[in-house]
């Protein structure tokens, strides 16, 4: 016998069952970024590493440790971990850049990073993120957040928290950095290897290590905010005056110092306690200098990314709705061989106005066929035997009420299933809102 092939470790199947709770998350995304004037993108699975390594950052986990990276004919090319870069790559590319700024796009993608698979940490996930290239001052950053805040509350969310955090522009991070090789190099040895190698190249990633030893070390390491220039510090203060204006709560968290290398001034993350360790459910940040890293004209630019597993897990885990799956309308019967035909036609002409129907396919008895009808919780079921071919009269079975109405299998078909269906959806409509009174 065959050994079965099982998925890849870290992947999941998302199968008919699960796909309303998807197509719930990316529609509202999609409809929050278009409320804010972004327009989608998308952009190849892979690109070359090289891209990664400019951008992501060489002293990043993703880049030490998550890649995917294959080689194919003599080059090199990187599964993508993260979104970011293949936009801006492909926003220079196609000169989105000398066109109207800000440009500003979303997308929804997946992203492939090689590490320890738990709850909220797979190693195929999904990210739905925003990019807006043009832009440097302080309202841009509060709008890329309204946006984020925006979305969350579409979904219900409650109980996710704002934290923000300025990690300044290269000139002012150049003197924070000296102090945090000051204050870590007594501690060197203790330090994971990781941690090491970074303390040479960029020690403010040590204080985005994941290791409890380095974590501890790093607990009284001095902090950021205490060494922003002026132009950084002001700009912070302008963003929380915006946010404040946009009744938008946060937490000043200097401690955020955000995984990837590109990020200047701004950075962001929504955080929830409700799905476990891995509860940052969005993160964002400018990143000032990554256009002109990856051979731009210096463009000021903003996003973020956020994780769309951990969103359904913590909708799941406050029991947030998710938009119903669209259910069959009609169900037809044919209860004989010369049924079929006509089953057929009408199944099609009513497809054609947009209902879903669907009739046997598995030359089932009466009593089966109903039993489907029921699982697929069809609206209606009509059966069509001998009778109602001979009389050109059929019933049309409301399946929540029992109900049987009369129905013409003639010109008039269409047009008084559509009567029915829209009564039908009318009368839930109203059932619904009685309910709420
Ligand atoms: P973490 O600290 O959790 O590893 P990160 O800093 O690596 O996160 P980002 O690169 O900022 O994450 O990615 C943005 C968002 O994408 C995260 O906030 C999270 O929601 C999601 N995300 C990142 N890595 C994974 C993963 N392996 N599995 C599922 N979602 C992920
Ligand atoms: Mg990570």
């Amino acid at each position: 016998m065959a050994i079965k092939i099982t998925r890849p470790q870290g992947t999941e199947d998302i199968t008919p069952k699960q796909i309303y709770k998807w197509h719930t998350v990316e529609q509202i995304a999609r409809e929050t970024a278009e409320s804010f004037g972004f327009h989608e993108i998308r952009i190849p699975t892979f690109e070359q590493t090289d891209l990664f390594l400019r951008s992501v950052g060489e002293t990043t986990d993703v880049v030490q440790k998550e890649m995917y990276t294959v080689k194919a004919k003599e080059t090199e090319f990187t599964l993508r971990p993260e979104g970011t870069a293949g936009t801006i790559r492909a926003m220079l590319q196609n000169g989105m850049l000398n066109d109207a700024l800000p440009q500003k796009v979303f997308y929804i993608l997946s992203c492939f990073r090689h590490e320890r698979p738990q709850a909220g940490r797979l190693r195929e996930f999904h990210q739905f993120g925003v990019e807006m290239a043009g832009s440097e001052g302080p309202e841009s950053d509060a709008e890329i957040i309204a946006l984020a805040k925006n979305l969350l509350d579409r979904a219900g969310l409650k109980n996710i928290v704002l934290h923000i955090n300025s990690i300044g522009c290269p000139i002012c991070r150049a003197e924070y950095h000296r102090a945090l090789k000051a204050y870590f190099e007594p501690h060197r040895k203790e330090l994971c290897p990781t941690c090491q190698t970074r303390l040479d190249k960029n020690p403010m990633r040590i204080l985005d290590c994941k290791s409890p030893i380095c974590a501890e070390i790093a607990k009284d390491a001095p902090l950021i905010p205490d060494f922003l220039c002026e132009e950084c510090r002001t700009h912070y203060e302008s963003l929380q005056e915006y946010l404040r204006a946009l009744d938008i709560d946060f937490l000043l968290d200097p401690k955020i110092v955000r995984g990837l290398d590109y990020y200047t001034k701004t950075v962001f993350e929504f955080i929830t306690t409700d799905i476990g360790a891995q509860g940052t459910v969005c993160a964002g940040g400018r990143y000032d200098g990554l256009i002109e890293q990856l051979g731009g004209k210096p463009t000021p630019a903003m996003g973020f990314a956020l994780g769309l597993e951990r969103l359904i897990l913590t909708m799941e885990s406050q029991g947030c709705a998710f938009k119903a799956p669209k259910k069959c309308d009609l169900y037809i019967a044919p209860m004989d061989k010369a049924a079929t035909p006509v089953a057929m036609q009408l199944s099609n002409t009513l497809r054609h106005n947009g209902y879903q129907v669907e009739y046997d396919l598995m030359h089932r008895g009466l009593k089966a066929q109903m039993k489907y009808a029921n699982k697929i919780g069809s609206t209606f079921v009509m059966v069509l035997g001998e009778n109602e071919l001979k009389s050109q009269n059929a019933n049309l079975k409301n399946m929540e009420t029992g109900e049987e109405i009369a129905i013409a299998l003639n010109e008039t078909f269409e047009q008084r299933f559509d009567d029915l269906a829209v009564q039908y959806m009318f009368q839930d409509i109203l059932d619904e809102m009685e309910k709420e009174n």
